[in-house]
């Protein structure tokens, strides 16, 4: 691919461009190869001109937080973009709505609503994920997703044409939605109820114990591999994995690549597990799902390639 005259773009935002950029450290997984090129995006402006002097001339892809992302070990032939510190902001629009830029944490505007007297927004505190990463995976827990307080999205095409997209415009289904692959989004509009902040401070801690007693805590993971079958049973995706697997045994393990014995829907990178081992793990798993339930599982993380 070409890169000569992005090496000479000039940013006014310090955003920063970055040929052969290893991934492995920007995913939650710790896996993965180089991105050919890296855009680490500061504003709309140094994005907007990115992708004009790009101009579709090979594969692009958003990376919010990485907690959701397996990568492949060999080279991304496109760009990666993260978007910056122009996307980080949150302020409060009126007394039950925040707008928050995409790159902000979950966590961050769980407490800015907690902080602002603003209750429902409890569940983004137990999903270590960005705004933007949130919307893509309709992300959610304990009985709330994403759509249930999004009001708006304001995204830009790879053309560089900026669209505000009403929440109820969008076909919101479990951790996925009929949003175009070929948006970025910017920001986000969310509403919840006017409340006290010592209520919403118990929800928080109440979910956040939930949380940590039913799941791995600092482990190399992307969180939930396969989505619970809904259209297929009512069992939970991990009660299908403990009937088909013992997760105790020593077969279950691919290089480094491990299922948690907390939550055998989470996998687990010991240390220096590669692409190819989860990757062998993941089908390991689903196969032996197939074979014993006759349910076939679909994945939940993202897979690049
Ligand atoms: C310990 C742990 C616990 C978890 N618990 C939960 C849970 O309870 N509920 C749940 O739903 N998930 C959970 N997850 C998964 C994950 O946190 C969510 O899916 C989260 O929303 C992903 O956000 P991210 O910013 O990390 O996205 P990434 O992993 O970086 O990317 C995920 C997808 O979003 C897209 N994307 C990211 N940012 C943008 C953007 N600005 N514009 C367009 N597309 C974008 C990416 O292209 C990709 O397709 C958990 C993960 C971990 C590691």
């Amino acid at each position: 691919m070409k890169i000569i005259d992005l090496e000479k773009i000039k940013f006014s935002d310090d955003s920063r461009l970055n040929f052969d950029h290893d991934l492995s450290k920007l995913n939650w997984f710790n896996i993965g190869g180089k991105a050919k090129i890296f855009l680490l995006a500061n504003s709309l402006n140094d994005l907007s001109v990115f992708l004009k002097t790009y101009n579709n001339r090979g594969k692009v892809f958003i990376l919010g937080a990485g907690s959701n992302i397996l990568f492949d070990d060999h080279t991304y032939e496109g760009v990666i973009i993260k978007l910056g510190k122009n996307f980080n902001n949150i302020s409060k629009l009126n007394e039950n709505l925040i707008i928050s830029g995409s790159s902000c944490l979950d966590k961050k505007v769980a407490d800015f609503a907690m902080e602002n007297e603003i209750e429902g927004l409890e569940f983004l505190s137990c999903i270590p994920g960005s705004i933007g990463g949130g919307i893509r995976m309709n992300a959610g827990c304990y009985g709330r997703e994403f759509k249930d307080i999004l009001v708006s999205v304001q995204a830009l095409d790879f053309n560089g044409k900026v669209l505000t997209i009403p929440s109820d415009k969008i076909n919101f289904k479990y951790r996925s939605s009929n949003l175009s692959k070929d948006l970025i989004f910017l920001s986000a509009t969310f509403k919840g109820k006017v409340s006290l902040k010592e209520n919403i401070k118990k929800k928080i801690n109440s979910l956040k114990s939930q949380k940590d007693a039913s799941q791995p805590l600092r482990v190399k993971t992307s969180g939930s591999t396969f989505k619970n079958p809904i259209d297929q049973t009512n069992k939970k995706v991990w009660e299908l994995i403990k009937e088909s697997i013992d997760i105790n045994e020593a077969n279950t393990m691919f290089g480094d690549a491990v299922l948690s014995e907390k939550h055998c829907n989470f996998l687990i990178n010991k240390e220096k597990a590669s692409f190819n081992d989860m990757k062998n793990l993941i089908n390991f798993i689903k196969e032996n799902v197939y074979k014993k339930t006759g349910v076939n599982l679909e994945l939940e993380i993202v897979i690049t390639s």
